[in-house]
């Protein structure tokens, strides 16, 4: 197994390229993604000086949460059973999936303070994702008015699974529209500053589009 520092020098190698070559500026975070890994692993990223680590169910949250008391902050990644929020709502500091009003509600029951959420979209409109449509996010998002839990500071997309790359940009694209035209109605509640985009297959062409955080599991350590 290649060390997760090799592994990382490669990637932001990769990411400085891409940044060039697309000639943006913005900051770019590494969310490191560990579903797949065991807690030494974990540890082993956060050696190589990453601090943002994903999971995306709530045991393997525990597990890691556990045997790591300091210096992580936590992202969950995945799909979020209602019944599951209060299991982690108050141990994470940033929700990458928020798609619907009853998960709002629940998180608004549950939090003890307001919780950093990407809305997760479906730009591409695959069946098979999770998220909301393309027209369905700003009406989302006014509605989000009254929750003093919810902070919606960016959003969030999986690229369609396909090999065709023009596919994939237009998808970050129009994710990036999105999230500027979120930006414009200046709602206090939702600066919307951050996108969530892109993978170990697809990272770079995220950060070439605008990507803020990039979610990286087999890349750095598979
Ligand atoms: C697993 C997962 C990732 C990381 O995927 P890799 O292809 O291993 O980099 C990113 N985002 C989400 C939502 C995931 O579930």
């Amino acid at each position: 197994m290649t060390k997760v520092i090799d592994n990382l020098e490669r990637i932001q190698s990769n990411i400085d390229q891409a940044k060039k070559r697309a000639g943006v500026s913005q900051a770019v975070k590494i969310v490191a993604v560990t579903k797949q890994v065991d807690v030494a692993r974990t540890k082993e990223v956060l050696e190589a000086g990453l601090v943002h680590l994903g999971e995306n169910r709530p045991e393997g949250l525990h597990t890691k949460q556990e045997q790591i008391k300091s210096g992580a902050h936590w992202h969950y990644i995945g799909t979020l059973q209602t019944r599951k929020v209060k299991q982690i709502i108050n141990t994470i500091d940033f929700l990458h999936s928020l798609d619907r009003l009853s998960l709002a509600e629940e998180i608004e029951k549950r939090a003890e303070k307001p919780v950093k959420c990407f809305i997760q979209a479906n730009v591409s409109g695959e069946e098979s994702k999770h998220g909301l449509v393309y027209e369905e996010v700003i009406p989302f998002i006014k509605q989000l008015a009254s929750y003093s839990k919810i902070e919606v500071v960016g959003l969030m997309t999986m690229a369609p699974n396909t090999e065709d790359e023009d596919v994939i940009r237009e998808v970050f694209r129009e994710l990036k529209k999105l999230q500027q035209e979120v930006v414009a109605l200046q709602l206090a509640y939702a600066p919307c500053t951050e996108l969530s985009m892109g993978m170990s297959n697809d990272y770079e062409i995220a950060i070439e589009e605008g990507a803020t955080f990039v979610r990286i599991g087999t890349a750095l350590v598979g």
